[in-house]
């Protein structure tokens, strides 16, 4: 259980990655972007997620030599996620959307790589590439993303190396306990995507509830009872002060009957798409 914003756990290859980190989906390339990340390093955060598919990368990768230049961190202090979009699977076509992420971000690495979604017929040949890049040092681990019980046991028949991480939809109302289970057994840490479903969960009555006992806001509790769970969790925001926010839960602790009620309010409901019908 991490107690410090910057705790890592370490992956199933070796790899520690933050258990925190900043998502940037919809945050937009240029300044608004650029001004996220370095306003949640400042704070402390040390992890990002982008993806192809945000159209971001330049920007995440400018904060980033930014902050290597002006904060003093070297490049193994902060750990940078991206993925290859759904258009670019099969093995070739991956393989050069690698490469372009990495020229955008201005990187020689990248600490974790993702199949974005598990797009049918495709994504056990993008995993071929995803190999194939870790075994070249590229991707110092590499992972799926969207992928349910069945999309696993599939890839997992036809894989040498087991996926580290599969960061999929989970909140309050989407708590993916069997899949939680499931990776956890395989190894795979699971993390958090939309973690306070898009900001429509902050106005949840039970959750306010909690949030007051402890002081905290909504956010906070969410992202802390993720945590607890053992889940990775990337919230977004743009704006410095959430950022913040955010990042600081590290001063309580939900106790077992928080925990549960939370757990409780499952609805299997989804803000995003489903990765069993998904046309994106
Ligand atoms: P999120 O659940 O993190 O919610 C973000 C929204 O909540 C934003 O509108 C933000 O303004 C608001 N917010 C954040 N902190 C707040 C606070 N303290 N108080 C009030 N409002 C606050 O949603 P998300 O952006 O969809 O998910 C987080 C990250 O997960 C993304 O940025 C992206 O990196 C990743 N993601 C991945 C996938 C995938 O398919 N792998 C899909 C969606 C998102």
């Amino acid at each position: 259980m991490p107690n410090h914003l910057q705790d890592t756990v370490t992956l199933n290859n070796g790899v520690k990655m933050p258990w925190f980190g900043l998502g940037v989906y919809l945050a937009k390339e240029g300044a608004e972007v650029e001004n996220a990340v370095k306003a949640a390093i400042d704070y402390g955060y040390r992890s990002i997620d982008t993806a192809a598919a945000y159209h971001n990368e330049e920007g995440v990768g400018r904060a980033v030599t930014q902050a290597i230049q002006h904060n003093g961190l070297s490049r193994e202090n902060l750990f940078i996620t991206t993925k290859v979009w759904n258009s670019d699977q099969g093995y070739e076509s991956t393989l050069e959307a690698f490469e372009k992420s990495l020229s955008r971000l201005k990187l020689d690495y990248v600490d974790l790589y993702l199949v974005h979604w598990p797009v049918k017929e495709k994504y056990k040949d993008t995993w071929k590439a995803l190999e194939k890049i870790y075994k070249e040092g590229k991707a110092r681990a590499i992972g799926v993303s969207n992928f349910q019980i069945h999309h696993l046991e599939d890839l997992l028949q036809d894989s040498e190396v087991v996926p580290t991480v599969n960061q999929v939809e989970l909140h309050p109302e989407l708590t993916q306990k069997e899949l939680l289970q499931y990776c956890h057994d395989q190894g795979i840490r699971l993390e958090a995507w939309s973690p306070l479903g898009q900001g429509n969960l902050l106005d949840h009555e039970v959750l306010q509830g909690i949030a007051k006992k402890h002081g905290k806001s909504v956010a906070q509790v969410i992202l802390r009872w993720d945590l607890q769970n053992g889940v990775v969790v990337i919230p977004k925001s743009v704006n410095p002060d959430r950022i913040a926010q955010n990042g600081n839960i590290f001063d309580f602790v939900l106790d077992a009957d928080d925990m549960r009620t939370i757990d409780q309010l499952n609805r299997n409901r989804r803000f995003g798409s489903d990765p069993d019908n998904f046309n994106i």
